[in-house]
């Protein structure tokens, strides 16, 4: 319930916070990053002084929120209302974990056999109440908050699937993957709840691809990976989001393959999301793309106009403060592409409606509002480093071979040179990516991006170029990300 009341506590001012922060963020890697580290926050506390305290359960990753996100969660928490002044820490949350739900014991398990057939999930009772090892499932992450709409339908009626039957073959696994804010983790989470809600006893672990591996590389360093292997091969539903995060680390695939097996053999459910497809997955083993591939694919794509407007209706539904359908509107026409910059700005509308109760936003000021939201909407369509190659070889009358090759001509080295630039620039690519992309070392690119960079305010014909070359992609020297 976000009514004025829980708008008052502190997880309330937290939740609202992390919202704009998340929508204010440019690329969706690092929305997604942060996401991923918000959602490992497992306590919000507010001192006396006002001192807004933020646990996470694991040291590395309060360090790593404390020195990337405390000035932007100030800026944030203060725009959400919490004063210019507020101060924010990210710290160990070392509260022992919550005691297991009480008895009564459930029926003993027969031993599973690798035929087992998918039971309903109040015949699954495994009894396993001393799972502890898994990520807290946001209880507002449900199948009724969640708007159906074309964009998603197939993939919310495979969720619905898996809580009716899990471990059943057609849907096992079940592979959701779709770009940045489109409600992959909440339509997991949706699942993981549902079936909590049918049988507490069942087994639901929701774990992101990150900790999941974070906790197996910790398992090595300390020799008990026996103790990860057991837990995870406990479990009657394993979540796994964000699985494009397990590109790259080879022993963890390994370990990742046998677990895959061994939960698919004995009928427990997987869910995976991602933010790409399977087959662009390209770090992957073949073996596991093809395992991910052997249930049930299913794409979210962004919203039309009628979902958007539906979410947002649904998100203030009941509500206090009540946003005229003109406000709503406003949002639905101008954030297009993505449902979590559309709750950026839905918060953003409810701060200044609350401020002035019971009056309209005119739409001058709505569009001044919001600018931020709007621009960060129009960043996310990114260009693609094939389509840099591609223009920069056409504007220098060469090909992408050309582009591409290790010859030195004058022509050649521009062309090659101004598009590692754009690459390095105007997407979110690493300079390894980048490489790659040239057939070349990410020294080649750096060097290559210095080099323009330097002569850039000399040579105008360089600049001329450069800018003729943005102009196709409806981007400007100016709007770079990096
Ligand atoms: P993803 O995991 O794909 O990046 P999330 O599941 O975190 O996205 O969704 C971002 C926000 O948008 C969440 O608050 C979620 O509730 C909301 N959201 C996304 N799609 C929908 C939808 N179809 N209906 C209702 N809320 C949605
Ligand atoms: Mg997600």
């Amino acid at each position: 319930m976000e009514g004025i009341l829980s708008q008052k506590s502190p997880e309330g001012a937290w939740e609202r916070a992390k919202t704009v922060l998340i929508a204010t963020l440019k690329t969706p890697e690092e929305k997604s990053r942060a996401d991923r580290y918000f959602s490992m926050i497992t306590k919000v506390e507010k001192d006396g002084e006002g001192r807004f305290i933020l646990r996470v359960s694991n040291n590395a990753a309060a360090e790593f929120l404390d020195e990337n996100y405390a000035s932007k969660a100030r800026t944030c928490l203060g725009l959400v209302g919490e004063g210019d002044d507020v101060k924010v820490e990210f710290a160990l949350d070392d509260s022992p974990p919550p005691p297991p739900p009480p008895p009564p014991p459930p029926p003993p398990r027969p031993a599973a056999k690798a035929d087992e057939t998918p039971r309903t999930v109040q015949q699954q009772s495994a009894g396993r109440q001393g799972f502890i090892s898994t990520l807290p499932l946001n209880e507002e992450y449900t199948f009724d908050e969640f708007v159906s709409g074309p964009s998603n339908s197939w993939a919310y009626s495979a969720a619905q699937g898996v809580v009716q039957t899990p471990g059943e073959k057609g849907y096992n696994p079940l592979f959701i993957h779709g770009g940045t804010g489109l409600g992959k983790t909440h339509l997991m989470q949706a699942i993981g709840n549902e079936l909590k809600k049918k049988n507490r006893n069942f087994a639901v672990c929701y774990i992101t691809a990150e900790t999941l591996l974070n906790e197996y590389v910790n398992c090595l360093k300390n020799g008990t990976v026996n103790s990860f292997r057991d837990k995870y091969r406990n479990v009657d539903a394993l979540l796994i989001d964000d699985v494009q995060f397990l590109q790259r680390k080879n022993q963890f695939q390994e370990e990742f393959f046998n677990t895959f097996n061994f939960l698919q053999g004995k009928n427990r459910q997987i869910v995976m999301t991602s933010d790409v497809a399977p087959k662009d997955l390209k770090v992957l083993e073949e073996r596991l793309i093809s395992r991910f591939i052997g249930g049930l694919v299913q794409e979210i794509d962004s919203p039309s106009y009628e979902t958007r407007l539906a979410i947002l209706k649904k998100k203030t539904e009941g509500k206090l403060p009540i946003i005229p359908l003109s406000t709503l509107n406003f949002i639905a026409e101008n954030i297009k592409s993505h449902v979590r910059a559309m709750e950026g700005a839905l918060a953003k509308v409810k701060m200044v409606m609350l401020a002035n109760p019971g009056e309209e936003i005119p739409p001058v000021l709505l569009h001044r509002l919001l600018k931020d939201f709007i621009e960060s909407d129009e960043n996310i369509r990114r260009l693609s480093i094939p389509d840099i190659q591609a223009a920069c070889a056409k504007r220098y009358g060469i090909t992408v071979e050309d582009v591409l090759s290790n010859v030195r001509t004058q022509t050649l080295v521009n062309a090659r040179q101004l598009a590692m630039y754009i690459a390095k620039k105007f997407t979110s690519q690493s300079s390894n990516d980048i490489g790659k992309a040239f057939n070349k070392t990410h020294a080649t690119v750096l060097s290559g991006v210095k080099n323009i960079q330097k002569r850039m305010d000399v040579e105008p014909d360089l600049r001329e170029s450069l800018e003729a070359i943005l102009s196709e992609f409806g981007v400007k020297p100016g709007d770079e990300l990096n």
